[in-house]
Order: C-alpha cells, then sequence, then structure tokens
C-alpha cells in the first residue's frame, strides 16, 4: 500500500474462546483460513470470534506487500481527517465500533448491558469489574441458523410453565410463582413486571444445592418422557439439555422458562440493546457492537457473576420472540441487494450487500463514516480513485474504506456476500 491510499486490507486477529466452534466446523476458522492459506486450522481448538477493528486486545493490522506492522489504530492516529469531524466530536480519535465474526458452538453467558448512564456509575464505583464508562449494545445478523435465548418471555408463557413445571416452581418459590400466575391473568403491566423480576432474582439468588438437585429431578423425568415417547417440545426440553450437558447445575439452565429461545434464519438480525437479558447458543454470525467490555453476567460461565447489578437493570417486559428480531430495509438494484440494519444509535449501523446470481459488479456507496467491510462469499477485485492497482477481495477479505470513499468491485464468482460496519454519525 503506497502512501494517499484510502482502502486497504487488514490482517485482523482471532479468539480462541472455549464456547467456539472447534476446527473446520467453525466458520472463523474457515474466514480466517480463505483469507491466508498458508494458515493451518488446528482441528481441536475453538475458533469463537474474528475481530475488524481497534480494539486494545485484539488490534487489526493494516496489511501490505511488506509486512503488517501498522496497527488500523496508529493509521487512523496518523490521519484523523479520515476519521471525519462527526465521529471525532462524539467519539473521539477512534472508530466508535467493534465488528466481528461469532461461531458458537456452547452458550455463552446469561448477560446484559449497562445503558451510558449505568455503564458510568459502574465503571465509578467498580473500576476493577467494569473497566469502561461506555454503553454495549450489540447486532447479531446470523450467517447460518443461530440460536440465542434473548428478552424476557410474554408473561403468561412464564405462568405456564411454572403452572406444569413443578421444579421450576421450586427454584422460584412458591409465593412468586403465585403472584406472576395471577398477574398474568391481569393487564397490570408494571405488576407483571415486578412479578416477573421478583421470580427471576429469587431463581438467581436461590441456594445452588436446591438448584442443583431440581434441576437433576427435572432433567430425570424429561429423560423418562421422552423414552416413553412423549413429546418434550413444550418444556424446552432441546434447550434445557443443551444447557444442561454444557454447564450440568448452573443456574442459568432454569433461564430458558424466563428468556424467548430465538432462532434466525441467515441474513436475520437481532438487536440488543441495554438491559435486555440474552445469551448466544449455537451458530454463526456477524456481531457489531459499541467499543466497551461492559458486561454483566449471571449464569452459564465460570466468569465473576453480578447477580444483584443484573437483577436491578433488566427490563422485565415480556415480549413474543419474533418481537426481538431487528429487521433490515432492503433497497434491490440491478441485481444488488442491499440490507441495511440502523438500530436506533449512532455507534454503528451494518450493511449487508448481496448479488443475485450472474451479477459483475458492485458498488460500496460513499458514507459519511470509515467502514470495515468483509467478503463472506464470492470473489472479485475491488478499486477506487486513490488506489494505484485494484485490490482482490476473495472471501475472508476484510478491507477498511476511509470517509467519503466509494469502492467499485468486479465480481468474478456466482454471487458475492459482504457485511460492512460503519458509524451512524
Ligand atoms: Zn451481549
Amino acid at each position: 500500500m503506497s502512501e494517499g491510499e484510502l482502502v486497504f486490507p487488514l490482517k485482523c486477529g482471532v479468539q480462541n474462546y472455549a464456547w467456539g466452534k472447534v476446527g473446520r466446523e467453525s466458520e472463523v476458522a474457515q474466514l480466517q483460513r480463505a483469507a491466508d492459506p498458508t494458515l493451518q486450522i488446528e482441528e481441536s481448538t475453538p475458533y469463537a470470534e474474528l475481530w475488524m477493528g481497534t480494539h486494545i486486545n485484539c488490534p487489526s493490522k493494516v496489511r501490505t506487500a511488506k509486512g503488517t506492522n501498522l496497527s488500523l489504530k496508529d493509521w487512523i492516529t496518523q490521519h484523523p481527517e479520515q476519521l471525519g469531524e462527526a465521529i471525532t466530536k462524539r467519539f473521539g480519535g477512534d472508530l466508535p465500533f467493534l465488528f466481528k465474526v461469532l461461531s458458537v458452538n456452547k452458550a455463552l453467558s446469561v448477560q446484559a448491558h449497562p445503558n451510558k448512564v449505568q455503564a458510568e456509575l459502574l465503571h465509578r464505583k467498580f473500576p476493577d469489574i467494569y473497566k469502561d464508562s461506555n454503553h454495549k449494545p450489540e447486532l447479531a445478523v446470523a450467517l447460518t441458523p443461530f440460536q440465542a435465548l434473548c428478552g424476557f418471555r410474554p408473561v403468561q408463557q412464564v405462568a405456564d410453565f411454572l403452572s406444569k413445571i413443578e421444579e421450576f416452581r421450586a427454584v422460584v418459590g412458591g409465593s412468586n410463582a403465585c403472584k406472576l400466575i395471577s398477574a398474568s391473568k391481569t393487564l397490570d403491566m408494571p405488576l407483571q413486571r415486578e412479578a416477573m423480576k421478583d421470580c427471576f432474582s429469587s431463581l438467581m439468588n436461590q441456594d445452588p444445592e436446591l438448584v442443583k438437585s431440581e434441576l437433576k429431578l427435572l432433567i430425570n423425568r424429561l429423560q423418562d418422557l421422552d423414552s416413553a415417547g412423549t413429546d418434550t417440545s413444550l418444556w424446552e426440553s432441546r434447550v434445557l439439555y443443551k444447557l444442561y450437558n454444557e454447564f450440568p447445575g448452573d443456574v442459568g439452565c432454569f433461564t430458558v422458562y424466563f428468556l424467548n429461545v430465538v432462532t434466525l434464519q441467515p441474513g436475520e438480525g437481532m438487536f440488543l440493546e441495554a438491559n435486555l437479558p440474552h445469551a448466544y447458543l449455537s451458530g454463526d454470525t456477524m456481531e457489531c457492537m459499541a467499543c466497551s467490555d461492559n458486561v454483566v453476567r449471571a449464569g452459564l460461565t465460570p466468569k465473576y457473576r453480578d447477580v444483584h447489578t443484573l437483577c436491578e437493570m433488566l427490563d422485565y417486559t415480556g415480549k413474543p420472540a419474533n418481537k426481538t428480531k431487528f429487521p433490515g430495509k432492503s433497497v434491490t438494484e440491478n441485481g444488488v441487494t442491499i440490507t441495511t440494519f440502523s438500530p436506533p444509535i449512532r455507534d454503528f449501523a451494518v450493511k449487508k450487500f448481496e448479488t443475485s446470481p450472474g451479477v459483475t459488479s458492485l458498488q460500496l456507496p460513499a458514507l459519511p463514516s470509515p467502514s470495515i467491510t468483509i467478503v463472506i462469499q464470492g470473489n472479485g477485485v475491488a478499486s477506487n480513485p486513490t488506489l494505484e492497482s485494484s485490490l482482490p477481495v476473495n472471501r475472508g477479505e476484510v478491507f477498511f474504506t476511509a470517509i467519503n470513499q466509494t469502492v467499485t468491485m468486479e465480481i468474478s464468482s456466482e454471487s458475492m456476500l459482504l457485511f460492512q460496519a460503519y458509524a451512524a454519525v
């Protein structure tokens, strides 16, 4: 890359968290290998996350013919004008978002993220646990069928589980259960939220030994029903077995009866706003988030659990599963469909570009923000007025585009699928 080029490839790092898909099963591993054929995928290693951005824990580097010494962060520091005034003013001299690919095998912790005001307070009070003062909204757009727990179920569903599953009732407490069941028969939303909070907090603070023994009873009972040929799907048995296998005896297993089980089909999105409880369960997804590490966890994790903070901060409003999806807005022109996922925040938005078979070119329009783009499927070459020669962009390739730059791509494959993250300033 020569000085003055405003579109350039990035070398991005991978996080090998234990919950990631292992070896070649992992889309993260496949993408990294597609971008760098010299890379050997280790068949027993989990490849959980590909990080695209400037975050200090795994910073992307500018890739040049000579090597990759310069980090994207350093390049931005040297070229502040390429970030744009709107971003500099609002977020300081750095990208406000972190873009990722996730390949999930085992469940991630039950968690929620604070809003800005809460994040500032938590950071001030517990700087060792909450290391920054930023909020952390997250957007997921599925690459393969992607399953997650997300948001509280409608109160009637929780009441129904409490009525029919005695083990669930036992860990929530009889009087809390009664309160929720009677609240579910009213239209009193504040009362329903209060009952939901009482039940959920009671579970989260329950004696771990009781949780363990009740879980065991429930699992045995469901297995007996299964062997007798009874359909146990109404008890969410498949998700429960999965969680129980991965975290035997963990209180988080019971959260399947509080939280919606949502499956996103490829291309479907989910926006995890502040205070919405969630846990990713399985599948591959794009993810974009504000630059922050603020996670409040309460279950399905060996990490620190902050049960009190989580129970106090959650949004206990029940919603049906399909209401937790975040639809993008699609426009199709000349065989190219652009779907924009723009949540109600300024930190980021994501565009998905997909070409119909046979389309030979594609344009990424100029944006009032720099962007990071990843090629998920297809091959081609990219050009831009600042580039001396065109840039090969094949599957797995990640490239940075400075503010106000268009990128034109000639496509040499049957079709192409790209995702682009940018700040929505
Ligand atoms: Zn999260």
